[in-house]
């Protein structure tokens, strides 16, 4: 048996963290077991569905580099793949089920149904949802409705006894009372659409799905699909509930604990083998130990055994540092691409660069490689390379435990040795700033925090030297002389 599985969006909001985590299990699985990955877009809800949706799907699957085998723009012997190009389908299929006496057509106006929904919470009755008023009519009752031109809803006949057992490969038998299952859903709309439990049974069942792995919040629809995959009289596919994403609190996942849309991620400066890696490892391990994957070792290692029962928390800092790694893992040159359209975007660089800014950008990689954790840090890391920088205040140039006139000093003479800087080499003037710090009795980083902050504006910048450097000697140095000045003025005041 060849494997086929399907990641099924329903295409009414960006791609979040949960959703690819199910799509790359079941990309992953697909691949260890060398069968195919399917996708279907599950747009029946019009009102919801839109486009941008759509497009965010795609390009965050692209950006993740998870092709599939089947699906919309690829195609496949199954399709079409988006379920709004397949709408007669499903109404052949549940005016099948109608002539078996296993569906029947509901003519129930929405009016009576919230007043009956009304009463029974009036009456606190027992008896949830639909009465099953059409379920029984008579022959002479529907002809009579259907001739006044009724509009109807067809409903699948939930049996009144017995129990419906699904196995799940994680969580075992899942049993349920028929008499708990929802009184006969709605498979066809009025409007003739097919509400989600019709369409996603019978695609799978089309698409000859062999696994379906999706989150554990669609367990409660399995009893009902069983009973489908029965009155069709198909055989039922394996199933395997994926455990929730959590915040570290243990909640499910959601805005409340950071952003969840990949685009947010993306946009920010996560790299796709981080999000992917990190991912992954919300809910399936390959060993206690082994934390780094790329897409390829997960594509053969992937098992549907390692997934864990509990759910997956999913760590912000966790993920950060993922990516840290990752980023650190690209090449001078692959960083440089990955870090100009930030630069771009700050317009610290023209869109598109010159050779001269391009050149610039790859002079400036290798002194952020270390601190960069998301590709955006780039921005206010540079900021001082491409822009003129505010004055900075005294209090910011004063290290702590470290008054003005010792800072003015240690500054001043600093700036004696820096002016060096060309001729006399980085080692030498570090040398010459490390003896100064040691005769004005101070700490190293009371020498070395007021010309950072003079030079870049900020406490945390690059490696110093390389700061200048880059910035350009005559930049750096006129800097240098107004922190100088700032902080003569202040002693000179006191
Ligand atoms: N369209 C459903 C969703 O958006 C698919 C659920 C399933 O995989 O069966 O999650
Ligand atoms: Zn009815």
């Amino acid at each position: 048996m060849t494997v086929r599985v399907r990641y099924a969006p329903s295409p009414t909001g960006l791609q979040h963290i949960g959703g690819i985590r199910t799509a790359l299990f079941n990309y992953f699985f697909a691949r260890a077991q060398k069968g195919k990955f399917i996708l279907r877009i599950e747009d029946t809800d019009q009102e919801r569905s839109s486009e941008e949706a759509l497009e965010d799907l795609y390009a965050t699957l692209e950006w993740l580099g998870v092709e599939w085998d089947e699906g919309p723009i690829v195609g496949g012997p199954h399709g079409p793949y988006v379920q709004s190009e397949r709408f007669e389908l499903y109404q052949e299929y549940a005016e099948k089920l109608v002539s078996e006496g296993k569906a029947y057509r509901c003519y129930c106006t929405s009016e009576r149904l919230e007043k009956l929904r009304a009463e029974q919470i009036a009456n606190k009755s027992e008896q949830q949802g639909y009465d099953r008023h059409c379920r029984d009519l008579t022959q002479e009752e529907r002809a009579a409705l259907e001739q006044a031109g009724i509009p109807s809803v067809i409903r699948l006949k939930v049996p009144l006894e017995g129990k419906t057992t699904f196995n799940d490969l994680l969580m075992g038998p899942i049993t349920r009372r028929n008499c708990d299952i929802s009184p006969d859903p709605v498979l066809l709309k009025s409007d003739r659409f097919p509400t989600y439990h019709l369409a996603n049974v019978i695609d799978d069942h089309m698409m000859e799905v062999t696994h379906i792995m999706r989150a554990q919040e669609w367990i409660p629809s399995g009893p009902l699909h069983i009973l489908l995959y029965e009155a069709f009289g198909w055989e039922t596919p394996t199933y395997c509930h994926l455990p929730m994403v959590m915040g570290s609190d243990g909640q499910k996942l959601s805005k409340r604990h950071g952003s969840t849309a990949v685009k947010d991620f993306r946009r920010e400066g996560y790299l796709p083998e981080a999000l992917l890696n990190y991912v992954s490892m919300v809910g399936w391990s390959y060993d206690s130990e082994r934390e780094f994957f790329t897409k390829d070792e997960l594509c053969e290692l992937f098992s549907l055994e390692k997934i864990n029962k509990s759910p997956g928390i999913f760590d912000y800092k966790k993920l950060l540092w993922y990516n840290g790694h990752y980023i650190r893992e690209k090449s001078d040159a692959e960083l440089a691409k990955l870090l100009i359209p930030y630069l771009e975007a700050s317009s610290f660089i023209k869109s598109p660069p010159s050779q001269e800014e391009i050149k610039r950008v790859n002079e400036i990689v290798p002194l952020v490689k270390e601190r960069l954790k998301v590709l955006s840090d780039v921005t206010e890391l540079t900021r001082f390379l491409f822009e003129e920088i505010a004055p900075p205040q005294v209090e910011e140039l004063l290290p702590k435990k470290q008054d003005a006139p010792t800072t003015l000093k240690a500054l001043k003479g600093a700036y004696g040795y820096l002016k060096e800087l060309e001729v006399e080499g980085v080692e030498a003037v570090e040398a010459k700033l490390m003896e100064l710090a040691n005769t004005l009795e101070v700490k190293v980083n009371g020498v070395f925090m007021p010309i950072r902050v003079a030079v870049t504006g900020s406490h945390v910048s690059p490696p110093l030297f390389d700061s200048i450097r880059l910035l350009g000697y005559e930049k750096a140095f006129s800097r240098i002389e107004r922190a100088i000045n700032i902080l003569e003025n202040e002693v000179h005041n006191e």
